[in-house]
């Protein structure tokens, strides 16, 4: 439920619930506030990962460090951003903080991430998260912290690690080497294109669509109930440019191989050059870091 109410309100976010703004914003606030997403804050960074998708310096979400910010992590953000589990739960700590070398947070309204006429609606957004916080508080304080625990708190991770794995493997390879680019080199088509479909079996039904991700960015506005038609439309216009996804079993275990790999070798990207890939940090070893810190 946490996920539909997700991607509905993603729709929203984008412009593809309805064709009336007022409306799209309503129901997106209703909806990402009751899964503690800061509408608005949220609406605008994921713009701004819409048209810089596959830049290394400009994209906003689940984008490659630069060899030299990787270089100048300390130890435990190096830990959470690398390590199985730890990257499942970076969502919430992505609203705060965006991520590693970039400044601000999708609640305050002075952040780098908007504009000066985007303040006000950030501030909205971010009342209206906080008066979920109050009513998650209010409802432990009257059912008491372990049922809302139970029947808020743990399909809220589940969801948080569900979208981070999700939003993760779409724009990480596993067989295909997947480019990132910078200045002349990069244009929309190209960015939306080093994205990834994946098929996660049985769970597509439940899924609203988003295992298919190159058309959401080749046409965000097309809304999540027809992105499957509109693939089957593309992939004979995309020709060799389309990744066929890895069939999937009933259940998407193949995803976590992956996942898990993709984590272990793609750690950082060149600080130059306009067309870079994923390098393996030759000091694997954590402790090693740790140790040399
Ligand atoms: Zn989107």
């Amino acid at each position: 439920m946490f996920w539909a109410l997700f991607v509905l309100g993603h729709d929203c976010g984008h412009g593809s619930f309805s064709n009336y703004g007022w409306l799209n914003s309503l129901v997106g606030h209703f909806l990402h506030s009751l899964i503690l997403v800061p509408y608005h804050g949220w609406r605008i960074s994921h713009k701004r990962h819409h048209n810089n998708h596959g830049h290394v310096d400009n994209d906003e979400s689940w984008h490659p460090l630069t060899e030299k910010t990787y270089k100048a992590l300390d130890y435990v953000t190096w830990k959470m951003r690398f390590t199985v589990p730890f990257p499942l739960f970076a969502y919430p700590v992505y609203l705060l903080f965006r991520s590693p070398g970039k400044k601000g947070s999708h609640f305050h309204p002075d952040s780098d991430l908007f504009l000066p006429h985007e303040k006000g609606d950030v501030t909205v957004s971010t009342i209206c998260w906080m008066a979920m916080l109050a009513l998650l508080l209010v409802c432990s304080h009257i059912a008491g912290p372990m049922s809302v625990f139970k029947i808020y708190g743990v399909p809220y991770a589940i969801f948080i690690m569900w979208l981070d794995a999700v939003t993760y493997l779409h724009h990480h390879g596993h067989h295909e080497k997947l480019p990132w680019y910078r200045g002349k080199e990069w244009n929309y088509l190209r960015g939306a294109l080093t994205t990834v479909d994946r098929d996660y079996g049985w769970i597509n039904k439940i899924h609203h669509n988003i295992e298919t991700h190159v058309i959401h960015h080749l046409f965000p506005q097309i809304p999540h109930y027809n992105l499957v038609e509109a693939t089957k439309a593309a992939k004979p216009v995309l020709g060799k440019y389309y990744r066929e996804p890895e069939k999937s079993g009933p259940l998407p275990f193949h995803l976590l191989g992956i996942l898990a790999r993709s984590l272990r070798v793609d750690h950082f990207v060149s600080d130059a050059g306009d067309v870079v890939y994923y390098q393996t940090d030759p000091q694997l070893n954590g402790d090693a870091r740790a140790k040399s810190e």
